[in-house]
């Protein structure tokens, strides 16, 4: 392994699932979904598959009608109008929108600021984009429930001549905070005034609880040309095995992204392509009712958690719980998720592996709560006795 990915190691998603199934425990660790997407999305990427859709390569930025359905979604939901032809990228999953898009943007020895804790992804490609990482930490607060919140003047701070983007998260895993308009709109102002690029990983867009609202980066002023904005079929869809996710930005920055892309992986998969394409044209019900179900399981995971001792922080979006572990008497999250398969038949994350201020996150381990309610019920009595 070369000096750029030696850091990396195996990533803490597989090393955990190996965990639980090794140790017969429930995993709440990597998110997944434990039940499928819709029934009429899976028969359309089977009617694709046996019309012969997509069987052979498909076009290089995506097939006509998912960039189509891209485009239509982003103009429904937010207002923002992008031509499917030139603003819209598919890509295999969030993950290759995210190593593209560092690959195409950032020169050898440009500093990219990211939100800390971050998905552990990317790290790891902005190093092999020849990157330095530039972490900004978000902090616990406990004014009005506990949430993890972002420090402007330190996001300011962190900002030098040699910063080529700011790499942002919202809703925010691990921490399920949903960064607000006035957050929002420093970080516009930041990234006009410094004039940066922005990537904006929106994935759980669609996972967003009670007050909170997820406002797209692109919406506000002097974003839509700088920023590329990232979402995904797995998670809004539950179709994590899919892989295909999309970007959209301003045509020049479709266009580098694309440079990179057709080098990893040329195309992305065909005939799921096609049923996603239908996924986003679902009625608004869809999108209310998983957001709606996800919203129980969360009070479901949030309350037996706090119950069985751990300091919760109540997402605002995601599909994860942050807690603490202090109230328990313990305070190293590793040594946490690496005794609880066999403690409590349970398996979490320490969010220390999304750190590069290790010590930082070090109590915080965090739960995933997309499981069927008796598998979270279990969790819970598991963890409380
Ligand atoms: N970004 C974030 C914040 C994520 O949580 C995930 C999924 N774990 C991804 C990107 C990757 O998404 P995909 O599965 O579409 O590659
Ligand atoms: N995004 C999911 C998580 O944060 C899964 C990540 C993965 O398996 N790479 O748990």
């Amino acid at each position: 392994l070369n000096r750029r990915l030696a850091e990396f190691g195996t990533t803490i998603f597989a090393e955990m699932s190996a965990l639980a199934l090794q140790t017969g425990s429930i995993n709440l660790g990597q998110g997944f979904p434990d039940t499928d997407g819709p029934e009429e999305v899976r028969e359309a990427a089977v009617r694709a598959l046996r019309d012969g859709r997509g069987n052979q390569y498909p076009p290089g930025p995506g097939v006509p009608e998912l960039r189509t359905a891209v485009a239509a979604h982003q103009e429904r939901r937010y207002g923002l109008a992008y031509d499917p032809d030139s603003e819209v990228l598919v890509t295999a999953g969030a993950t290759e929108a995210i190593a593209a898009a560092l690959l195409a943007l950032v020169e050898p020895g440009d500093e990219v600021v990211a939100l800390e804790p971050y998905y552990d992804s990317y790290a790891a490609c902005i190093a092999m984009a020849g990157g330095t990482r530039v972490p900004v930490t978000l902090r616990p607060h406990f004014d009005g429930g506990a949430r993890f919140r972002l420090d402007l003047d330190e996001l300011r701070a962190a900002v030098t001549d040699r910063t080529r983007l700011l790499l942002i998260n919202t809703p925010h895993n691990p921490t399920g905070t949903v960064l607000t308009r006035e957050e929002l709109t420093a970080i516009a102002e930041l990234a006009v005034e410094r004039d940066l690029l922005v990537i904006t990983d929106e994935v759980y867009e669609h996972l967003v609880f009670d007050e909170a609202e997820h406002l797209p980066l692109a919406t506000f002023p002097g974003m839509r040309e700088r920023t590329v904005s990232i979402g995904s079929a797995g998670k809004t869809f539950s179709f994590t095995g899919w892989k295909v996710g999309w970007i959209t930005a301003a045509p020049g920055l479709v266009s580098a992204v694309r440079s990179a892309k057709q080098f990893l992986t040329y195309v992305s998969s065909g005939p799921f392509q096609y049923a996603v394409a239908e996924a986003l044209a679902l009625p608004d019900s869809y999108f209310t009712a998983f957001r709606d179900d996800m919203l129980a399981k969360r009070d479901l995971l949030a309350t037996g958690l706090a119950e069985a001792g751990f300091e919760v922080f109540k997402p605002a979006g995601t599909y994860f719980i942050t807690t603490d572990i202090r109230p328990l008497g313990e305070s190293d999250g590793f040594a946490f998720c690496r005794a609880l398969p066999e403690r409590a038949g349970v398996v979490a994350i320490p969010n220390a592996v999304f750190y590069d201020h290790r010590e930082a996150g070090a109590p915080f381990v965090r739960f995933a709560f997309c499981k069927q309610t008796a598998v979270l019920q279990e969790a819970v009595k598991r963890l409380k006795s």
